[in-house]
């Protein structure tokens, strides 16, 4: 294939068809649709059910931040046996974990940490102007942009925070010149406490209600005309010669021109079919809703403990953890209670007893983040198959990145040549 003649078999009139139907599954079906493909979406529960359902919904440009960062590890070893730290690792007795540990631990270097942050950032340059497009063709992204407030404990670390977000940023996105510290720091958002030392606001970063998102570009996809099959499982492949000429689904066949493999942390399956697996690992995290008064106006960022907090519709979701503990959606309920007592540092005693978090909260979700060990997705031609095509390992950032993927990743479907904004996210990085 040439690559200015885009995929082959595109113009045959089969779809393609995604598999996932999670947020970058979603969004890479709408562009694909909106260059006027054939497109189907393959969903094995319903649309956004997987790690795209309970998340903070937090889109925004000061976390560009791969996990593996200088000095993580220490920080996860450090959690050992400790299931209320914010980081907390579980290991297990099996090859793949600790392979992908060794190579997380690799990958922690301040170097390979500034490059993974560099791509992340530039990749994510036209984040907001694709949800003003998603908006403006009248998709419900349910985007607003309160803007962000990193709240901390200590004033210290609230400047080593900031200028750490000052080097890495670069300039990509504005960041204030200074933190706020003492009695002052809690103003900048009503729901903070009196154990808030310093503080400093992010304008303009955003958030969406994370369900309605995916229920609204759900509903862009059917009225496009998007063949959208919920329940339905893909189970394998039809693929002579290099080329995926069909879908084997638990509905039936499928024929497509080529397929996207969006499927969050079960990819790795799926792309082992097609000799490609990659060293996913789920990084566990947790959610609940609560109503507080007053509730956060802004989305908050616990700086020590790593938690977070969100408005979201008329409620507040709280979350946090980092947990890997293997890929699993147990739900430990010691981690919801961890979260819980972080976010009473910030928010003042919202509840006395950590008994009454029964009464007092709802949803409490747990979703495996897909992490590859260098902490950036892989948005690639899958090797070995000239149309075949992957989109997984967004970690912590899966929402904020998801039309920026599909943007550029319909691009390169199209146009059989890959845009310069995906060359970090190669699936070729990752051998050895
Ligand atoms: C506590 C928490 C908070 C978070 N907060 C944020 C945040 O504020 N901002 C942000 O940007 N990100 C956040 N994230 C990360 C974000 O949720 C993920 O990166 C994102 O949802 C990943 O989306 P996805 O489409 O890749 O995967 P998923 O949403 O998991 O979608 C994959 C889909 O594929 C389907 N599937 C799997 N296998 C098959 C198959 N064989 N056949 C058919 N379908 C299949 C699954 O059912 C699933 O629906 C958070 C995550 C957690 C856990």
């Amino acid at each position: 294939m040439t690559a200015a003649l885009g995929t082959p078999a595109l113009g045959s009139g089969d779809p393609v068809v995604v598999v996932g139907g999670g947020v970058v599954g979603l969004c890479t079906a709408y562009y694909l649709a909106a260059a006027g493909l054939p497109v189907e979406v393959v969903e094995r529960r319903g649309l956004g059910s997987g790690a795209s359902r309970g998340n903070a919904g937090w889109v925004c440009l000061s976390h560009s931040t791969p996990v593996p960062a200088p000095g993580v590890v220490r920080f996860a070893l450090r959690s050992l046996g400790r299931p209320d730290s914010p980081l907390y690792l579980r290991p297990l007795p099996d090859p793949a974990f600790v392979r992908w540990l060794w190579r997380f631990w690799r990958s922690s270097t301040p170097d390979a940490f500034r490059r993974g942050y560099t791509a992340i950032a530039e990749l994510n340059r036209t984040t907001f102007d694709l949800f003003d497009g998603l908006r403006a063709a009248g998709v419900e992204t349910t985007l607003t942009r309160p803007g962000m407030v990193h709240a901390f404990l200590s004033a210290a670390e609230a400047r080593r925070h900031l200028a750490v977000q000052r080097e890495m940023a670069d300039g990509r996105y504005p960041l204030p010149d200074a933190v706020t510290t003492g009695d002052d720091a809690r103003l900048l958002d009503d729901a903070l406490s009196s154990g808030v030392r310093a503080a400093y606001l992010v304008a303009g970063e955003g958030v969406v209600d994370p369900e309605a998102f995916a229920q609204g570009l759900g509903e862009a996809l059917t009225a496009s005309g998007v063949k959208v099959h919920e329940h339905a499982e893909v189970t394998g492949f039809r693929s002579p010669a290099g080329r995926v000429t069909g879908l084997r689904t638990t509905q039936g066949d499928i024929p497509c021109a080529a397929v996207v493999i969006a499927a969050g942390m079960r990819s790795s399956r799926l792309l082992s079919d097609l000799g490609q697996p990659l060293p996913l690992q789920a990084g566990k995290g947790y959610s609940f809703s609560v109503d507080l008064d007053p509730a956060p106006r802004h989305t908050l960022y616990f700086g020590e403990r790593r938690a977070v907090a969100s408005p979201i519709g008329t409620t507040t979701r709280i979350g946090g953890t980092m947990e890997l503990s293997g890929n699993n959606n147990r739900l430990d309920w010691r981690r919801v209670v961890a979260v819980a007592l972080a976010s009473r540092h910030y928010l003042g005693p919202w509840f006395d007893d950590p008994d009454d978090l029964v009464t007092l909260i709802r949803d409490p979700w747990v979703g495996g983040r897909p992490f590859l060990p260098d902490g950036l997705p892989v948005i690639d031609r899958v090797p070995g198959h000239d149309n075949a095509f992957a989109a997984t390992g967004h970690g912590m950032l899966g929402v904020t990145l998801g039309p920026v993927t599909g943007h550029r990743l319909a691009e390169f479907i199209r146009t059989g040549r890959r845009p310069e904004a995906l060359g970090p996210f190669r699936f070729g990085r990752l051998r050895g």
